[in-house]
């Protein structure tokens, strides 16, 4: 059907779950939702018209030691379950999100801004997907891996933009591989990992297997500082991964960093045009822009540059800001005023930087945390909006003359998470697409995700991949270095070793 709304018994169920809630949410931990154990919590708000939805509990140090404790004791038993009886638990944990999407979609929209087209149509879907292919690796896990053993416990910390889907791609192998987990939430976005805490005590999942800590980047570091960890898995900021990444070298906790990017979008002049504007309003108005892969740099050749341009604008004028539960908006609320803020101080930047600022001339809503789409063109590449991440729907435009110069100007950047590459010359996109250095390089597409494929970045990007088989071994270790022979230190300085 092409109605993609929230059914009204859908906007009810979630009203009825926030009011049922109405005292607050607790940690979950060991597989019963309990109170900060300081008493303390903190309001989760919507960015679309700035109401609190409901308080949820601020993660102290002794409730991580708590959730840790709690995630050693499950892991005893859950390490030895054989994959198959792992895999149970793990089909259970993916049906009952399939059979909650709708809940989870307009929760997620809530909490996050994000259009209810996108997390209903793509982030819930995926987290479900994500589930069933790790029940498969788990009931391959002996096969495919046998020297190898799970690692522990898992210190998971995630990001505001996808809250749901980053749970999925760190619960989800984490659990596949024989480890237990203790995840905290981004501070704006809980909620989602807390409805997921309710669909895991529904599934019967072990006590302790799964456990979630709410809080903020204090509550995260006392995780990353546990001593009782053996890996911390983190997504977001390369600022906070640099800090993370201090805090635990030596420490021999395996570690793994998915951090930003500034990912080129490469438009050669025997690209179909028009298959490019849809991948650009794709690559950078896709959640607000607030993607780590986003195609946030647009590299066009300058023959196709200025009809392009006026493609692109056209396309732009169409774009409508506004209520993520409105089944027709393209572009929801930014996440919190905060990175609003961020946004408008970036896009004042590229202005006095003396790059031309482009906006449609959109409605946009009276209230909440919204920014329009935005394209810069005449883009200096060594200025600030050319090389910093922006994290919000902005674009930045250079051109280049040659193939060459395409890949010089990709390749010009800090991070290394993604690139996407149009032409209909597929031998040029192919000799292209190996030049640039990127974790995932996309030919006439992009932000396409699977959970079968490995995910990740070079230099400031991070390391270590997620999903499919390079991802499962993020989570295992090799039975000869577990017992010692190697020591339990030698994943960590392997990775120490990357950029
Ligand atoms: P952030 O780094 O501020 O926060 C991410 C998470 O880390 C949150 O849960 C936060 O509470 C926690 N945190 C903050 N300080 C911490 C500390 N000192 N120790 C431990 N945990 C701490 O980032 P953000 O603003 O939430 O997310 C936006 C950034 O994340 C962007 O830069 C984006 O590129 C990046 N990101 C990357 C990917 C990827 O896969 N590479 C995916 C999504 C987002």
């Amino acid at each position: 059907s092409m109605d993609y709304g929230p059914a009204p018994e859908v906007n009810d169920h979630v009203k009825t779950w926030l009011s049922h809630h109405g005292k607050g949410v607790g940690h979950y931990i060991g597989g019963a939702f309990v109170p900060s154990s300081g008493g303390g919590s903190f309001e989760v708000h919507n960015p679309a018209n700035d109401t609190v939805l409901v308080r949820v509990a601020e993660g102290t140090a002794a409730d991580i030691d708590n959730a840790v404790a709690a995630a050693r004791k499950a892991y005893g038993g859950w390490s030895k379950l054989t994959g198959h009886q792992r895999a149970r638990h793990l089909y259970a944990l993916a049906r009952l999100v399939q059979k909650r999407e709708r809940f989870l979609a307009v929760l997620e929209s809530m909490d996050n801004g994000k259009p209810i087209r996108e997390s209903r149509d793509i982030d819930v879907p995926l987290v479900a997907r994500h589930f069933y292919h790790h029940a498969g690796w788990a009931e391959l896990a002996e096969t495919e891996f046998p020297d190898h053993a799970p690692l522990g416990v898992c210190g998971q910390i995630i990001p505001w933009n996808f809250p749901l889907l980053m749970l999925a791609w760190k619960i989800a192998p984490a659990l596949a591989a024989g480890n237990t987990v203790v995840l905290k939430p981004a501070e704006f976005t809980p909620l989602t990992a807390l409805a997921f805490a309710e669909i895991c005590q529904e599934a019967g999942l072990p006590p302790g297997v799964v456990n979630i800590v709410t809080g903020d980047g204090a509550t995260g570091a006392a995780l990353v500082a546990h001593p009782d960890v053996d890996k911390i898995a983190f997504t977001g900021s390369t600022e906070v991964g640099r800090l993370i990444r201090q805090s635990t070298a030596g420490t021999g906790k395996k570690l793994t960093l998915e951090l930003g990017g500034k990912s080129p979008f490469v438009v050669f002049e025997d690209a179909d045009l028009d298959a490019a504007v849809e991948g650009v309003v794709d690559a950078i108005w896709f959640n607000q822009g607030q993607v780590c892969c986003a195609g946030s740099r647009l590299l066009v050749q300058e023959g196709v540059a200025e009809r392009f341009y006026a493609k692109l604008r056209a396309r732009m004028e169409t774009l409508r800001v506004g209520d993520p539960l409105d089944k027709s908006t393209d572009i929801g609320a930014i996440v919190a005023p905060v990175q609003l803020q961020r946004i408008r101080e970036l896009v004042a930047k590229g202005q006095a930087e003396g790059a031309t600022l482009w906006q449609p001339k959109t409605q946009m809503p009276g209230a909440g945390c919204f920014f329009p789409p935005s394209l810069f063109t005449e883009v200096e590449p060594a200025s600030t909006i050319a090389e910093v991440e922006i994290f919000g729907p902005v674009a930045v435009s250079m051109t280049f003359r040659t193939p060459g110069e395409a890949v010089e100007l990709a390749n010009n950047t800090r991070y290394g998470l993604a690139a996407s590459i149009w032409s209909e010359n597929l031998n040029r996109a192919l000799e292209v697409a190996a030049k640039v250095k990127a974790g995932v390089v996309w030919i006439n597409c992009t932000n396409l995700f699977d959970a079968a494929s490995g995910f990740g970045g070079y230099r400031e990007s991070g390391f270590g991949r997620e999903g499919g088989r390079e991802g499962m071994s993020e989570y295992l270790v090799h039975k000869a270095e577990k017992s010692g022979v190697a020591g339990k230190d030698s994943p960590a300085l392997v990775l120490s070793a990357s950029p």
